[in-house]
């Protein structure tokens, strides 16, 4: 039987258990980026200036680009031992708690909150407050902050930017309508960074990062009529360069922006796992293709990690998205 989901949550609703409950535990999902992480630091920044208190739960550790944001050194894989039973979980940019990873408890589902902005979110939480319009789970945290009439500090601001800027890669994506950058500027004017900001996340490359990218773009491959573009980093190239998976972020869309490309992936075949990024021109549908295969995400950018080896996902990958049209 197909159950339908709950819907999604009103702005009031949300903003009602915010008010009534006093702990909060915010969870970004694995592998961080600036927009879970963002997300939750600045909703947990607004609650705490209303004296609530306020955790924040990552698996891994908060990459060395976004170690700027405000609170950042209190994103922990740890969890305090005196957690109240009725402490909110609030789960940011994520459409399922299994992008949360493997260290969590055990959550009653009318314990977590979940903000997002995936078009496959499962409404997993008791709210759901999932707006797939947004450009960032962070402008979705902008509404609810809106909504309390909390003050939002130079602090806040520039956490949310950063999660604007990071899934509108810099306002290059078709997510960067005319709202968001009205948004940007406001956020500016309340002491957002975008100096910072720019500087910590699109540049300030390890050299490693700059040799990798280099090998990466230099053993891709064109296929399907030049409409595919892909390439591999594995344990030994993170090795030969020194480098690691942070370094891999970008390669993905140096290979999307060849001319005529219509789909580009990143096959990170390291630590154990095949993890694959998938970005899109918006012809084909990476989040479906990914869908095919155990991954999520959006229209134009989109992930998997393969269950098998880098040659099965290699084929897979582009079966998948040979069924989604490419
Ligand atoms: P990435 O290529 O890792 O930057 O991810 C691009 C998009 O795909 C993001 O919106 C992620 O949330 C989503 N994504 C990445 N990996 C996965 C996965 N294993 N399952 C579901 N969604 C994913
Ligand atoms: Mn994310
Ligand atoms: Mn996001």
């Amino acid at each position: 039987m197909i159950q339908s989901k709950p819907a999604t949550a009103s702005t009031e609703d949300v903003v009602a258990e915010l008010r009534r409950r006093s702990t909060f535990v915010f969870v970004s999902h694995v592998k961080p980026d600036g927009d879970t992480l963002g997300a939750g630091l600045a909703l947990g920044l607004a609650l705490r200036g209303m004296g609530k208190r306020v955790h924040h739960f990552q698996q891994d550790p908060v990459p060395r680009n976004l170690r700027f944001l405000p609170d950042s050194e209190r994103v922990a894989r740890e969890l305090p031992a005196d957690l109240p039973a009725d402490a909110l979980w609030v789960f940011c940019d994520m459409s399922s708690t299994s992008r949360a990873g493997e260290f969590l408890p055990e959550l009653e589902r009318r314990n977590i909150l979940d903000i997002d902005h995936h078009l496959g979110n499962e409404h997993f939480g008791a709210l759901n407050y999932v707006l797939s319009d947004e450009c960032s789970t962070g402008t979705c945290v902008l509404r609810l902050l809106r909504a309390m009439k909390t003050p939002i500090t130079p602090e806040i601001a520039t956490c949310l930017l950063t999660t604007i800027m990071t899934d509108t890669g810099g306002f290059m994506h078709s997510n960067t309508t005319a709202d968001v950058l009205r948004i940007s500027a406001e956020l500016t004017d309340l002491g957002a960074n975008k100096e910072e900001i720019t500087e910590r996340i699109f540049a300030n490359k390890r050299f490693a990062a700059i040799r990798l990218l280099g090998h990466a773009l230099g053993t891709a491959r064109l296929e399907n009529d030049g409409k595919y573009c892909w390439s591999v980093v594995d344990d030994a190239m993170l090795a030969q360069f020194d480098a690691d998976g942070e370094d891999t972020e970008e390669i993905v869309q140096h290979l999307r922006a060849v001319e005529g490309v219509d789909v580009a992936a990143l096959f990170k075949a390291y630590d154990g796992d095949v993890r694959v990024s998938l970005r899109s021109n918006g012809r084909v549908n990476v989040q479906a293709a990914a869908g095919r295969l155990g991954g999520g995400g959006h229209f134009r950018a989109s992930g998997l990690t393969f269950v098998g080896s880098l040659d099965d996902a290699i084929v897979a990958v582009r079966d998948a998205l040979v069924a989604e049209g490419l």
